[in-house]
């Protein structure tokens, strides 16, 4: 008898990302935007700037200064969460920023701040992963000058197993996670953080595993550029 294939708690194969789509230009208002949808993920960016920073007194003479700012609506757990900002969440806000920043000419634009806000709609795991790609899609469509685009994915071992784009209950119950934000053209890694315990050959086949993912992501960051360009044309 051949062997049954592993299949997980969702049925997916260990290299297999939920299904996912991104859009650009979803908002009207702002100078930049986007939108992700990963599993049961919903994220929805805006990018403003670059705009003239306040207070004075804090902006940067060498560069724009670039705020993000990452927030879970009330609804987006199944247990209600409270409005007010998280430490987690003043965290993630920090990890994005840190992992944008390498990508952007900040330097064009003394003086100036750009702010991403994260609407996280509804979570499933990988929200952090996931806003990097959008935010990155959503600087993109503000026109922010940018050495390549960042796209993130996570991967993890659960049931000793390593898997790919881990999904809330495995988030939760596996024994690792990784989270990967990438430059994939400049084959540079901007983030990369783990919860858990990975044996040396489990992180390195872990970390391949989040970069093929995050390709995969990256052609759909693309698609979903040009579209935004046939859009305005
Ligand atoms: P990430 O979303 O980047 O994986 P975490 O590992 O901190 O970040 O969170 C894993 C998942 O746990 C989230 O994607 C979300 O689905 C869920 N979660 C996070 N914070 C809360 C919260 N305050 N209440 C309920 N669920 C949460």
């Amino acid at each position: 008898m051949p062997e049954k294939k592993y299949k997980r708690i969702d049925g997916r194969a260990p290299d297999e990302l939920r299904p996912f789509s991104m859009r650009v230009g979803i908002l009207k208002n702002a100078d930049g935007s986007a939108e992700i949808r990963l599993g049961k993920n919903w994220i929805i960016i805006a990018v403003y700037g670059p705009r003239e920073y306040y207070p004075k007194f804090e902006a940067s003479q060498e560069r724009a200064i670039l705020n993000c700012r990452y927030h879970m609506v009330p609804f987006s757990t199944t247990e209600r969460k409270p409005p007010k900002p998280s430490r987690r969440e003043i965290e993630l806000s920090k990890v994005i920023r840190e992992a944008l920043e390498p990508a952007l000419i900040l330097e064009e634009f003394p003086e100036m701040g750009i702010d991403v806000y994260i609407e996280v709609i509804q979570a499933s795991g990988g929200t952090r992963v996931s806003s990097i790609t959008a935010a990155s899609l959503a600087l993109a469509d503000a026109g922010i000058p940018m050495r390549d685009l960042v796209v993130g994915c996570s991967a993890g071992k659960v049931d000793g197993k390593i898997v790919l784009d881990l999904n809330e209950e495995e988030d939760k119950e596996g024994e690792a996670d990784l989270a990967l934000a990438l430059m994939p053209s400049l084959n540079k890694i901007t983030l990369l953080q783990m919860d858990g315990q990975l044996a040396p050959d489990e992180f390195k086949e872990a970390v391949e595993l989040a970069k093929k993912g995050a390709l995969k992501l990256y052609k759909a960051q693309i698609e979903a550029l040009r579209k935004r360009i046939e859009e305005m044309r």
